[in-house]
């Protein structure tokens, strides 16, 4: 399957279309944005990396039961992904508080979360992603209110598998962020599962694992990436 015409180019990947118009192929790069594109950088192969955790996420998912648009790895950078209507919703969901939920409603951060919250934001960077409630997403247009419920039990569903998947790694899964479309009537999961979207602390010493590394300047992005690659691989 080859690349024909550049689709979209996002922050951290291009999606190109293929001679199959239902089969689409994600190039992962090494760019990095955080704060909405306020902070730019790269991280050196993390294209590489991401690519090889997402898919082996995704095989990992789509063996416990949970669709999603991966049909194969075809190179270091590259993988061959159904072609997706995507959701603009980002879905997110949280196990510890932190990020956005120790800003905005003055969690402690690494408060452990009785129950696991899933929110919904807006995909919109000209908005700033705001976060949104299910009318929001239903008045915007962004999916009906029976979609958003399927959503939610998804990201739950997923959260469990991973929850447990990273435990065994002797990582946290702090939290995370899905995208979804819609394929042939179907809902899949899309887009990527990385230390770009998801942020993982060491389970033994709580040393974080993940993007806060570059969005805080805290050093060691690289290792950490590819620490999170050795153990996602193991
Ligand atoms: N996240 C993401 N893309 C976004 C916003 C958030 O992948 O555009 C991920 C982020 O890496 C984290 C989770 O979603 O794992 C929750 O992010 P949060 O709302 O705390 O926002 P942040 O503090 O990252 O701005």
């Amino acid at each position: 399957m080859n690349k024909t015409t550049l689709l979209h180019e996002g922050k951290a990947k291009k999606v190109f279309m293929t001679e199959d118009p239902d089969l689409v192929i994600q190039e992962f790069k090494d760019d990095a944005t955080a704060f909405n594109n306020k902070k730019k950088g790269t991280i050196a192969d993390k294209g590489v990396v991401n690519n090889a955790i997402s898919c082996r996420l995704f095989t990992m998912l789509e063996a416990e039961g949970i669709r999603t648009h991966l049909v194969e790895k075809l190179s270091e950078r590259d993988m061959l992904c159904r072609r997706l209507d995507i959701i603009k919703a980002e879905v997110v969901t949280r196990n510890v508080a932190a990020g956005s939920l120790v800003r905005r409603y003055g969690f402690e951060e690494g408060t452990v979360l009785e129950d696991p919250i899933v929110e919904f934001y807006l995909k919109d960077d000209d908005l700033d992603d705001p976060l949104m409630i299910e009318a929001h997403a239903v008045a915007l247009g962004v999916a009906s209110l029976d979609e958003l419920a399927v959503l939610k039990r998804r990201a739950l569903e997923i959260n469990a598998v991973l929850k447990q998947f990273f435990a065994d790694r002797k990582l946290r899964l702090v939290d995370f962020k899905l995208e979804f479309g819609r394929h042939h009537g179907e809902i899949l999961l899309g887009d990527e599962i990385s230390p770009d979207t998801c942020r993982f602390w060491d389970l033994e010493t709580n040393e974080k694992m993940d993007k806060d590394r570059f969005r805080f300047d805290l050093g060691g992005v690289e290792d950490a990436y590819s620490e999170v690659q050795k153990r996602v691989l193991s």
